[in-house]
C-alpha cells in the first residue's frame, strides 16, 4: 500500500512555472548510467541519419523531400504529387494509428529515445552546456554571479556554438524541403537572387536557437500535441517510466546504524535533480515526463550504493507495480492492431498499383465538334501529364477506341523528369464510328512503342 498521502495536488501546477506564472528555469544534473549511454548511441545514429539524409538518393531521387512550396513530396525515392494526396493521407493515418498503438503499449518511449526535440536538447545542446558551464550547480552559480570575464566568455562561447548548430539544423531542414541541390544554389549563387531562401534560413536558425537555448522543455509540456494526448492514450497497462511505490514507500532518509523499517527510497532526491522537465516521478505518471530514463539511471546508482536491487524506478505499468501483473495484450491493443493492419494493407496496395505517369484529358471547354472536309468529326482536347519518375519521356498519343486518329496542335510532347507537361490535340473520328451525341473514347499515352497509361474521355458528335 502506498504511503503517498495526496496523489493529486501536484497535478494542479507544473514544475516549470511558479505561482506568479513566471518560468522556473530547470537546471538538471548531468545524467550518467547505462541507459544514458544507450541513448547516446541511439542519438549518434539518429543525428548521422538526419544530417546525411538529404544527400542519400534512391534512383537519383532524395530519400526524403517534403517540398511544401511546390507541393511535391518524395519519400524513399518515390515522388508524390497532389494527385497522390490520398495515398499520403492514408500513410499518415496508418502512422498515427501506429503511434497510438505503440504509445498504448510502450508509453512515451518515442519521446525519450527518438524525438528530435529530445535528441537535440539533451544530446547536443545540453551536453555543450555541461561542457562549457559545468554541471547543474555550477550553472546555477554562473547565472547568479555578476558579469565578469568568466561569465562573459562562457556565455558568449555557448551561445555562439548554439547559433552555429541552429544554423546547421536550419540548413538541413531546408535541404529536406527544397532539396540539397537548390540549397547549394542558394548558398553559392548571388544572394540577391535568393532573398526568400536566405530569409527562410535566417528565420529557421532563429527559431531553432530560441527553442534550444530558451524555450526548451516547454515544447514538450506546452506545445507538443503528442505530449498532451498522453492522458487519453495511456492506461494502467501501458509501460512507462514509473516509480515502484510498493517497494519504495514509506520513503525515508538513510541514517547510520539504523534498523531500517522504511521502504527502499532513501529520499535522496537524485531522481528529481536529473529530471530535464523538473518533476518528481515518485508522484506518478505526469504529462511532463518524456520518459528520458535519466531518473532510472540516477536511482539505480543510488541502489548500488545502498546494496539494493535496481529498478525502484524502471519501465513498468501501473498494473505491474500495484497488482504484480505482467504485460497483457488487451482488447484495445487488438482493435488498434486490426485497424493498423487494414490501413497498411490498403496503403501498400495503393502504393504498388500507383502509376508513374498520370494523365488528365479534358475536352476544351466551350468548344463544339467540327466537321472536316473528309466527313470526319473532330473534338479539341487539353492534356496534362505528370511524370513521377526521374526520367524524361517523349510522349505520343494514339486513339485506341474507336477507330480514328490524334493530331497534336503543336509539336509532340516531351515529359520532363519529375515534371509536368501540357498540350492541346484534336481527336478525329469517322462519322460512321459515332452512334450517339456522346461517345466514350479511349486514348493511349505511349513512350516509343510502350503504352504508359490509358485514359477514357467523352467525344461529342452529331445526333444520327
Ligand atoms: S533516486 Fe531513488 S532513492 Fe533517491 S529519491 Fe529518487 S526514488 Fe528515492
Ligand atoms: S521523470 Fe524521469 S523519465 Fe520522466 S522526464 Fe524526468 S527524468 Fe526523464
Amino acid at each position: 500500500m502506498s504511503n503517498i498521502v495526496d496523489t493529486e495536488t501536484y497535478r494542479d501546477t507544473i514544475s516549470t512555472v511558479d505561482k506568479d506564472g513566471k518560468r522556473v528555469w530547470v537546471y538538471p544534473k548531468k545524467p550518467k548510467g547505462k541507459l544514458y549511454n544507450y541513448r547516446k548511441l541511439v542519438s549518434y545514429g539518429f543525428l548521422a541519419l538526419l544530417f546525411i539524409g538529404p544527400f542519400l538518393k534512391i534512383n537519383g531521387l532524395p530519400v526524403l523531400m517534403l517540398n511544401l512550396v511546390e507541393r511535391k513530396f518524395i519519400i524513399f525515392g518515390m515522388i508524390f504529387w497532389p494527385q497522390d494526396f490520398f495515398i499520403l493521407v492514408l500513410g499518415f493515418l496508418a502512422f498515427v494509428v501506429f503511434i497510438i498503438l505503440f504509445t498504448i503499449v510502450y508509453g512515451r518511449v518515442f519521446c525519450g529515445w527518438i524525438c528530435p526535440q529530445t535528441i537535440f536538447l539533451e544530446m547536443v545542446f545540453r551536453r555543450i552546456e555541461y561542457w562549457i558551464e559545468g554541471d547543474n550547480n555550477k550553472q546555477k552559480a554562473l547565472d547568479r554571479q555578476d558579469w565578469n570575464f568568466e561569465k562573459i566568455w562562457k556565455k558568449t562561447a555557448k551561445h555562439a556554438i548554439f547559433v552555429a548548430i541552429s544554423f546547421i539544423i536550419a540548413n538541413t531542414l531546408l535541404a529536406y524541403i527544397i532539396g540539397v541541390e537548390k540549397l547549394q544554389e542558394i548558398v553559392t549563387d548571388n544572394p540577391a537572387n535568393h532573398l526568400g531562401g536566405l530569409a527562410s534560413m535566417a528565420i529557421f536558425t532563429g527559431i531553432f536557437y530560441w527553442v534550444f537555448a530558451s524555450f526548451r522543455e516547454q515544447v514538450c509540456t506546452i506545445v507538443c500535441p503528442y505530449g498532451r494526448l498522453q492522458g487519453v492514450m495511456l492506461d494502467k497497462k501501458s509501460i512507462v517510466v514509473a516509480y515502484d511505490y510498493e517497494r519504495g514507500e514509506p520513503r525515508g532518509k538513510l541514517h547510520k546504524n539504523q534498523v531500517r523499517t522504511e521502504g527502499d527510497c532513501i529520499d535522496c532526491n537524485q531522481c528529481v535533480q536529473v529530471c530535464p522537465t523538473g518533476i518528481d516521478i515518485r508522484n506518478g505518471t505526469q504529462l511532463e515526463c518524456i520518459n528520458c530514463t535519466a531518473c532510472i539511471d540516477a536511482c539505480d546508482s543510488i541502489m548500488d550504493l545502498i546494496n539494493k536491487p535496481h529498478g525502484l524506478i524502471r519501465y513498468a505499468s501501473e498494473e505491474e507495480i500495484a497488482e504484480k501483473k505482467k504485460f497483457q495484450f488487451t482488447t484495445r491493443m487488438r482493435a488498434y492492431t486490426a485497424i493498423l493492419v487494414v490501413l497498411m494493407g490498403v496503403f501498400v496496395t495503393l502504393l504498388v498499383t500507383r502509376k508513374n505517369i498520370d494523365a488528365t484529358i479534358l475536352r476544351t471547354p466551350g468548344m463544339m465538334y467540327q466537321k472536316k472536309a473528309n466527313g470526319n468529326i473532330s473534338n479539341l482536347y487539353n492534356i496534362s501529364l505528370i511524370n513521377k519518375t526521374n526520367e524524361a519521356y517523349p510522349v505520343t498519343l494514339k486513339l485506341l477506341e474507336p477507330q480514328g486518329e490524334i493530331k497534336m496542335v503543336r509539336s509532340g510532347l516531351i515529359l520532363p523528369e519529375q515534371g509536368i507537361t501540357e498540350g492541346v490535340f484534336f481527336a478525329e473520328i469517322p462519322k460512321s464510328e459515332l452512334h450517339k451525341i456522346n461517345t466514350e473514347i479511349k486514348i493511349g499515352v505511349f513512350s516509343g512503342e510502350q503504352l504508359i497509361t490509358t485514359k477514357t474521355t467523352k467525344f461529342l458528335g452529331p445526333a444520327n
